[in-house]
């Protein structure tokens, strides 16, 4: 497929790249690299994200050069989608129709291209446009190594979560040996959180709740106001949750404008968190998912509890 991917660019002269809303360090770490691929092939090629690129991915290369917009407006030969299940979850308009090639390496990923080239066995969507480059013959720039290295960093926990392997590290390797500084790529995204970050997870964490190997906590529309939180403060605060020891599940409910609920969902393996995600509607992977439910905040939380524990890999239910 990475084959029928190349052709299919190669006969094309200018591309959209996007990812998914609430882009993460993989999305924008593919979507920046990816668009640098292109044009060192001779491609016109931009990233057009409905989000924006959040503040701990602003420093790597060509991040200021993101658009954020509700729509495609360009005229584009074709649309890559990298790292999302469908054009919806990208919400961006204007893409319905386009040509469409999709990258993912999500295990729900869905074949809703004109070309789809989905690997599951990826660590990261940046492994296959590390592959893609290789094979267009493309030399990997360090700024291109720099967004692959900060993606393959985020998406892996830096390098803790399960399918990190051999491969996941030789990829480092060249990554590094590229270009990517691996201090200054950590000490980006690791070390430049904002106050309001903080303060939210002080709040969460004071009202965390335990039942043996499962812990969840949550977010509630009144502290995002009260310490002027952005949605993307809220990526990672589940896993300061799973950091416990002991706790096999943990869940993360950041309940949105509209009453209902955004729900992270991570293992350390027992239990495929991606599968109860789908569930909902959902998706992901075996140790980090996510999906949507309706509140109030108790029902969606018993919903997705009920969901945890009737899974047949469920941690027993023991007392807290
Ligand atoms: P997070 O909890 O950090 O938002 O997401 C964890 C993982 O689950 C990421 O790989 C993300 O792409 C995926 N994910 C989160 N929410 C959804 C969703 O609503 N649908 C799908 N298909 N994947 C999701």
């Amino acid at each position: 497929m990475l084959r029928e991917v190349l052709k299919q660019i190669e006969q094309r002269d200018s591309f959209v790249l996007t990812s998914h809303a609430r882009p993460d360090g993989d999305a924008i770490g593919s979507a920046l690299a990816c668009c640098q691929v292109l044009r060192l092939m001779g491609k016109a090629a931009e990233v057009v994200l409905r989000d924006g690129v959040p503040r701990i991915y602003q420093a790597l290369p060509f991040a200021d050069k993101v658009v954020q917009a509700q729509r495609a407006n360009g005229k584009y030969d074709a649309a890559i989608v990298l790292e999302c299940d469908s054009i919806q979850r990208t919400r961006l308009h204007g893409l319905e129709e386009s040509f469409l090639i999709n990258i993912d390496h999500h295990l729900s990923g869905r074949p809703f291209a004109h070309v789809n080239w989905i690997d599951p066995h990826a660590v990261a969507t940046a492994e296959m446009i590390y592959r893609l480059a290789g094979e267009a013959g493309v030399t990997i720039s360090p700024e291109i190594a720099t967004c692959l290295y900060t993606a393959v960093l985020t998406d892996t926990g830096s390098f803790m979560f399960e399918g990190t392997n051999e491969r996941t590290f030789a990829l480092a390797r060249e990554l590094v040996l590229a270009g990517a500084d691996p201090a200054h790529c950590a000490r980006n995204v690791y070390f430049a959180h904002s106050t309001a970050k903080l303060r939210l997870l002080g709040a969460a964490l004071s009202d965390l709740h335990r039942d043996g190997p499962l812990a969840w906590i949550s977010v509630t529309q009144e502290q995002m106001e009260r310490f002027a939180a952005k949605e993307e403060d809220c990526e990672g605060l589940v896993n300061y949750v799973l950091s416990i020891q002991n706790v096999e599940v943990a869940v993360f409910f950041r309940e949105l404008p509209g009453g209902n609920f955004r729900v992270s969902l991570r293992s350390k393996g027992q239990l495929n968190v991606a599968e109860v995600a789908v569930k909902f509607g959902g998706g992901g992977h075996q140790c980090a998912s996510g999906c949507a439910v309706d509140g109030p905040l108790s029902v969606a939380v018993a919903r997705i509890l009920a969901e945890i524990r009737s899974r047949p890999a469920a941690p027993p239910r023991t007392q807290p």
